[in-house]
């Protein structure tokens, strides 16, 4: 039986998270659940999956369920989120909280020895460096849930990364690949939160149609896989049935493919190094018949160059970017400003930050609300 802890248990990767255990009682223990403040889900869960300790982001959303709820153990703010990541007899802690927030109790879980289920991308996107050294030095996994990387993790099973000549991260390209740049000015967020393939969080889904999101999955992958930027690739794949690939030295190439179902990684992530059944329908390729690719336009999809931009600037750059993106998106589905704006208001950003190490945790939090800061005027100034 492992003991599981999911930091962000009412968002999508949470939910199917649940999904998953409920499916395997036998294997999986639910032993705490942290959010932000969606208490009344949080309620239903505490229900179903009698954790011991829970935690509430939101002081007076945490008020209201302790109110409801006096038998059971309700945390509260950054410290609780915290407590949750680090609680005694949690094996593995399913790190699922959207964006910046996730960093601090994902590395707080990674010292207390726990192994990382991870879904909050921007721990490694902000700050690569420090999670995977204190990783190395814990000797704990990071098992990625993001279904690219849980794609390559896979690929690379058993292989040495000296025979790895690049990874390639596919993308679906979003609701508006076939839209013109011309045409992204206009376009909606509910547009833009219409994915083809994946049911998503808004903030991933907005980040899916400006492919800011592969960008950030590139960062995820130098650091994940320990490999450089030029060996990382990103090709547009609308069926989202290869999930990515590794190209080895040989030229062979190896891809993982499902349905697109995050109840995947997402249990691969829980059950490696073993494989669990009842996770995923079969893949029936006779009937999706046709599997097509092309090359990103860097014209329409400018997160992409930023993302690399972001990377060989290194040190604080990639946090930055980040940073100002998540108050960039936020700005686009409040209406203040346009679809195309969201990448220009990162890169006038990053255009003004002074790149540091970022070695320290402080660092990185700094130039973090810097970002948030500075965008944030960009934002009114539009
Ligand atoms: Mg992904």
């Amino acid at each position: 039986m492992k003991n599981i802890a999911i930091l962000g248990s009412t968002g999508s990767i949470g939910k199917n998270t649940l999904e998953v255990i409920s499916r395997h009682r036998d294997k999986f223990r639910v032993t705490a659940l942290a959010v932000k403040n969606n208490v009344s889900i949080l309620e239903e869960q505490i229900a179903e999956f009698k954790p011991d300790v829970v935690a509430v982001f939101d002081e007076a959303a945490a008020g209201r369920l302790r109110k409801k709820n006096p038998s059971v153990k309700i945390l509260s703010g950054e410290q609780g989120m915290i407590d949750v990541a680090t609680l005694d007899g949690v094996e593995t802690v399913v790190s699922a909280i959207v964006g910046s927030p996730g960093l601090v109790p994902t590395l707080e879980a990674i010292k207390a020895g726990k192994d990382i289920a991870l879904a909050t991308k921007e721990a490694l996107v902000m700050a690569g460096h420090l999670v995977m050294s204190e990783a190395l030095k814990r000797g704990v996994s990071i098992i990625p849930v993001d279904s690219e990387h849980s794609a390559v993790f896979q690929c690379l099973e058993g292989r040495d990364m000296e025979e790895v000549e690049k990874i390639v991260l596919t993308a679906s390209g979003g609701p508006f690949l076939k839209k013109s740049v011309q045409e992204l000015m206009n376009v909606t967020p509910a547009e833009a939160l219409n994915h083809p393939n994946w049911n998503m969080g808004k903030k991933i889904s907005i980040d899916s149609a400006t492919l800011m999101n592969k960008g950030l999955e590139v960062i995820e992958a130098r650091w994940l896989f320990n490999i450089p930027v030029e060996k990382i690739g990103v090709i547009l794949h609308p069926q989202s049935i290869i999930h990515s690939m590794v190209r080895f030295i040989d030229g062979s190439v190896i891809a993982q493919m499902s349905v697109p179902d995050m109840k995947g990684p997402i249990s691969y992530a829980l059950s490696y190094p073993e494989r669990f059944s009842n996770v995923l329908p079969p893949l029936n390729l006779a009937e999706i018949k046709e599997l097509t690719f092309e090359d990103p336009d860097i014209n329409k999809y400018p997160a992409l160059a930023l993302t690399y931009n972001a990377l060989n600037a290194g040190g604080t750059m990639p946090c930055v970017m980040n940073a100002a993106n998540e108050i960039a998106v936020e700005a686009f589905l409040s209406e203040k400003i346009s679809f195309t704006k969201i990448s220009r208001v990162v890169s006038d950003t990053m255009a003004e930050h002074k790149v540091m190490k970022g070695n320290t945790i402080e660092e990185i939090i700094s130039a973090s609300e810097w970002a948030k800061q500075r965008a944030g005027e960009f934002v009114d100034k539009n």
